[in-house]
Order: C-alpha cells, then structure tokens, then sequence
C-alpha cells in the first residue's frame, strides 16, 4: 500500500490517518476546514476513554463532570453521582488534538474539499478544490453529510435525527438530562469550558418543532438566548434493516465514523465510535496478504464484532426506551422514580451512561434485577412514608 488517502479529518478521519502513519503507510488526509467546532455536545463516556486513555489523559481544555440531573416529566427530576466522569470538549479543541496527535504520526494535513473520486486501473483519483490526488486506497471519514454518493452508508429518513442546540455564555458543573414527553429523544445540557452546550436531539419531529420543544425548555430554567449561538446538523439514527445492509466498505475503499453511520441509535453517542471505527479502518488496511476485497470484508467483520452488532440491537430498543410504557408510566418517567429508591438500578444506569453495559445483555440483567429491584423500590417506599426523616437519621 504506497498511498491512502483520508477524506474528512474528524474524529474518524484523524484517528485512520494517526493509525496508518504511525505503521509507516504514507497518508493523506484531507479536510475543508481541519479543526473547526462540528456542532456536537463533545461529550466523551468512560467507554472510550477507558479504551483510549489520551482521551482523557492531555493538556487540551475539557471538563470533567459528574453530577448529573436526569428529569423526566411527570416524575420530576434525579440527581446522579457518576462513578466515572462524562468528559466534554469543545469540538475545535478536540478535533484539533486529534489532528496534531495524526500529524506527529507522520500523516500529511491539507486544507481542502474532495470534490469527487473516481475508480482507477489501480487506485482511486481524487479530485479536490486544489487539484488531483492519487491513491491506493481511501478512508471516507466525511460525517453524516457525507456528499461522496457511491461510498459510505446509504440511509432514508428515518435512519436519521435532528441534533440541535445553542452554545450558551453561561457556566454550570452538572449535567442536565430531560425526556421530552413524547418525543424520540432528549434534551441534554452540557458545561464547558466557558460555555453551555444546550441542545436537543430527536427522531420523527421536524427540525422547527424539536427547536421550539428546546427553546421553551430554556424559557423555563431561565436559560437566555442572549449572544446564544445556534447551531444544527443531522445525526445517523440507523433502524435496525439499516444496520443489516449498511454499506461500510467495497473494493478499495471504508468509511468510518458518521459516514457509515456509526452511532448509538439511543444516546446519540458518535465520537467514540467514530475513533473506534477510524483506528479499525486503519487496522484493516494494514492487514498483511490480503486483497482490497478481503480487507473490506475484514473491516465490516471488526466493527461487527466490536460495536456494530450490539448497536444493531440497540436500534430495536430506541423507541421503547423514549415512548415505551411500563407499569402504569412511561419508561423514562418509571426510570427517574427506579434511579430514587434502587440501588441495583442505579447501578445499572451508572453502567449505561459510563458506556459499560451493552444492549445486547440489558434485557437479561433489567429481568434477572427485576424482584429485587421492586423490593428495594417497596422498602424505600415504606421507608419514606412511614419513619420520619429524622428518626431514620437517629437510626
Ligand atoms: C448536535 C449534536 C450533538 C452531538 N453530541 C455528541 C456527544 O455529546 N457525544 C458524542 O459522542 N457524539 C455526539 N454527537 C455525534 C458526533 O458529533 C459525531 O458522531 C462525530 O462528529 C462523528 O465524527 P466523524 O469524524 O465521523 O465526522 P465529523 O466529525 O462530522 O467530521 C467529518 C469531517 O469531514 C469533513 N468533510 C466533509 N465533507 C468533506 C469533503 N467533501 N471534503 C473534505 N472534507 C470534508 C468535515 O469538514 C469534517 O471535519 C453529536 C452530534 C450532533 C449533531
């Protein structure tokens, strides 16, 4: 492999072009504006820093919160304690990081736009806004607008979300979390540095009406939109036929991140599964004796066994976890009134947001929980209503 070429230098871009170059593979990643602040909340989970300790172990500004309020109406609102920090950047300074790290890696940086790319005898030709660029083989890392049509994902309106929000000059060190009643998705706030991410994401409403959903929920927690900056971009969303036919990768080509829809169809979550997808996509590549079919198929069988399956499955969740009912209320207003009297529950939801427990055994572990976790919910209940408070804190 003499040359690859990384379109989009994103999470997932970045991460393919630090991978390559660091094997000694001569890389090439092209971008149209390099860092820049993608709208996105920036938040990064245990999950992908665990795996990817830089993520969290660096000079670049974040912060690093744990208290976190998960309101869902009727039921109110419930403060959690997060056992491992949700980290939060802005996206200037974490693609930025993420592009420095590829550039120290040997990986050659341009500022420009890929206009289109065309099949060759032996490799790809590019052609951007500066000219033409040969290579051997390409990484599509071009984002959910991905305007390359003959590669990455291909997805029909459903297989997509709104995510949009204001980048608010206020400061807060917890994290809001609201669930809409009705709606396919949530409002998040999120603190950074010298800022709020304030935004909403969701499935099924048009973009004007989740806006309106968000503004009236600034409105009420006295959020002003005054010097806000608003922002707005689409989200793959992938239903659960999408997953099984996503197109990922082909003769000379994969797409990683975005561009092949790699995100979790609940939470919304994409960076760390777009790095994951760039540093497999470049794993792929570098596969030793095997033609440029072999190393599509290999890269679809990584990123299956690794994430893409579970998120598969997860996608059949979504509309039960957001709109779903369970005894006598819906699930996320059932949800806040667990978090307040389970202790089991609220170990799980620490595992949930952490990014640790996968979709695919949820089911399994909420049943295997479920007497105990109704008996904690009674006991607490009688607790509650039958010893006053300041006899339990004598007890
Ligand atoms: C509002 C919102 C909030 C979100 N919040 C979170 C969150 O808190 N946590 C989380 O994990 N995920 C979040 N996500 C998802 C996350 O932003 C994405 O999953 C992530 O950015 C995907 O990374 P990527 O590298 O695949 O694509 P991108 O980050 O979109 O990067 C694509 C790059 O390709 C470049 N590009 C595109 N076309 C061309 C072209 N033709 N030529 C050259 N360059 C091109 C762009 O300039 C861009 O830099 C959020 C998304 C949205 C919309």
């Amino acid at each position: 492999m003499k040359q690859v070429a990384i379109l989009g230098g994103g999470p997932a871009g970045a991460m393919a072009a630090e991978r390559l170059a660091r094997s000694g593979v001569r890389a090439v990643l092209l971008d149209e504006k390099l860092a820049w602040e993608k709208p996105c909340g920036g938040g990064i989970t245990y999950k992908a820093y665990q795996q990817y300790p830089f993520l969290r172990d660096n000079d670049t500004p974040k912060k690093v919160v744990t208290d976190t309020f998960l309101d869902a109406p009727p039921a109110g609102s419930v403060k959690m304690r997060l056992a491992e920090p949700l980290l939060i950047y802005s996206r200037y300074d974490l693609n930025r990081m993420l592009l420095e790290r590829a550039e120290r890696a040997g990986a050659q940086l341009e500022k420009t736009r890929v206009l289109d790319l065309e099949r060759r005898d032996c490799g790809w030709r590019l052609r951007t806004r500066h000219g033409t660029i040969d290579a051997d083989f390409c990484v599509v890392a071009t984002g959910a607008r991905n305007p390359l049509r003959a590669v990455g994902t291909e997805w029909t309106a459903s297989d997509t979300m709104y995510a949009l929000g204001y980048y608010v000059p206020n400061e807060q060190n917890h994290i809001d979390i609201q669930f809409p009643p009705g709606l396919e998705g949530y409002i998040w706030v999120f603190p950074r540095n010298g800022h709020l991410s304030v935004g909403i994401c969701g499935k099924g409403e048009p973009a004007s009406a989740l806006r309106a959903r968000l503004e009236r929920y600034m409105e009420e927690r006295g959020i002003s939109r005054k010097d806000a900056k608003f922002y707005g971009h689409v989200l793959p969303s992938l239903e659960n036929p999408a997953w099984r036919r996503n197109r990922v990768s082909g003769e000379g080509w994969i797409a990683a991140g975005d561009a092949a829809g790699l995100v979790d169809p609940i939470t919304g979550e994409g960076l760390y599964y777009a790095i994951r997808s760039g540093d497999l996509a470049g794993e792929a590549i570098l596969t030793e004796h095997s033609s440029l079919v072999e190393k599509a198929r290999a890269y679809r069988a990584m990123i299956e066994r690794d994430f893409a399956a579970d998120l598969a499955f997860g996608a059949t969740l979504a509309k039960h976890v957001f709109l779903g009912r369970f005894l006598f209320g819906t699930v996320p207003a059932q949800m806040v009134r667990f978090l307040r009297r389970s202790p089991r529950f609220y170990n799980l939801m620490q595992d949930l947001l952490a990014g640790t427990q996968p979709y695919g055994t949820l089911k399994g572990r909420l049943f295997r929980n479920l007497n105990g976790t109704l008996h904690e919910i009674v006991m607490n209940f009688f607790l509650h209503r039958l010893i006053p408070r300041e006899n339990r804190a004598a007890g």
